[in-house]
């Protein structure tokens, strides 16, 4: 049978993981918590997708022309599996509620890490999260360094040094800026892209630095990893260990964000998303021990696997984590991008 399924919080997160369920048979889809009567619930309402809705909210949705499935309380009431895909910081207020109905949730990456019992990246840690409760998947940028250091091994690295170009803001969202700076991510050194990364893998030695451009588009990152004597992994090895999670692109064929969107859209990719790490194979070169490459993130679309990925160890349904690779990645057409 499969595994009910409820995504509280339609936003960015929320609308991509509800696609992944819907096209997953292991799983199905109870329907999705819309708090807000706008024209995101418009649209999947008439894309089909079962809205469940605050109960002060009912005719607010209804003079939207939206009928809605129920309340909320009984969307997740009844799913087996929640995912909290609600903007940072309310998932832990909502975890009262998950704890009060005895159901698992996976949290998303805006939270704090202590809302779950561990922080998760799938080719880092997919065995540790078998049969917990309470998990979160971390962000965006995270995830797209993670992926890198954990298939190379964290064992091999010595020491990294990531720079992250973030995206300012969701295509959506554009009440964000800036819009016409580059602006400094963070107060003080490390950015918390460093320490997000230790809460997965434990201790190494990694500093970050993160600005935020002027774009909706994508986060670059460029990283620099000294990898320990005699360690050496060719970008091919890289890919070819990533389980397709990791592709590569010359920057003389796309050398910016918005060709790499464009390529997802020719592709025929839902939402122009890119699943996988973009890197530029031209700029994936070796001084010494010291590995440097330069990878695009799409932020929208990044943890979108990571989220079914983590949902067969929670619910105890696979403990092979190749094996759940390859199914999702075939769910969501992971390795079909013609890079
Ligand atoms: P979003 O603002 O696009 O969506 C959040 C949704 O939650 C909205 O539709 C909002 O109406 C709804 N909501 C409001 N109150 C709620 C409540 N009490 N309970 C549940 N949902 C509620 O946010 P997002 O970008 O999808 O981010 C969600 C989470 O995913 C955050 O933790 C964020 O840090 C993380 N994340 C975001 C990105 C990204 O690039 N957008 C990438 C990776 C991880």
């Amino acid at each position: 049978m499969p595994v009910k399924v409820a995504v509280n919080g339609y936003g960015t997160i929320g609308k991509r993981i509800a696609s992944a369920i819907l096209k997953n048979s292991d799983f199905s889809l109870v329907g999705v918590a819309k708090y807000t009567p706008d024209y995101r619930a418009l649209i999947a309402a008439r894309q089909g997708i079962k809205l469940f809705v605050p109960r002060e909210k009912l005719e607010a949705f209804r003079s939207l022309g939206v009928e809605p499935e129920g309340y909320i309380d009984y969307l997740l009431e009844e799913a087996e599996l929640i995912y909290d895909a609600s903007p940072g910081g309310q998932g832990i207020k909502n975890k009262e509620l998950y704890i009060k109905l005895k159901k698992p949730a996976v949290f998303q990456g805006g939270e704090d890490p202590t809302v779950a019992e561990i922080s998760y990246s799938t080719l880092c840690n997919y065995t540790k999260a078998i049969g917990k409760k309470y998990v979160r998947v971390v962000s965006c940028n995270t995830t797209g360094i993670l992926r890198v250091l954990c298939t190379l091994g964290v064992e091999s690295i010595k020491s990294v040094f990531a720079t992250i170009i973030r995206r300012a803001s969701d295509p959506g969202e554009d009440i964000r800026g800036p819009v016409n700076s580059v602006k400094i991510d963070s107060s003080k050194l490390p950015s918390h892209h460093a320490v997000d990364v230790k809460t997965v893998i434990g201790d190494l030695d990694i500093e970050s630095v993160a600005v935020a451009a002027p774009s909706t588009l994508m986060h670059m990152h460029v990283l620099e990893i000294k990898l320990r004597e005699g360690i050496r992994v060719d970008f091919e090895e890289l890919k070819e260990r990533s389980r397709g999670r990791i592709v590569g692109i010359s920057s003389n064929l796309a050398d910016t964000t918005g060709k790499l969107i464009e390529i997802a859209r020719d592709a025929g990719r839902p939402r122009n998303d890119i699943y996988e790490n973009v890197v530029f194979t031209n700029m994936f070169e070796y001084r010494g021990n010291r590995l440097i490459l330069v990878q695009a993130v799409h932020q929208e679309a990044i943890v979108t696997p990571e989220n079914i990925d983590v949902a067969y160890s929670i619910m105890n349904m696979e403990t092979d984590v190749y094996k759940v690779t390859d199914r999702v990645n075939r769910t969501l057409n992971i390795g079909a991008l013609p890079l």
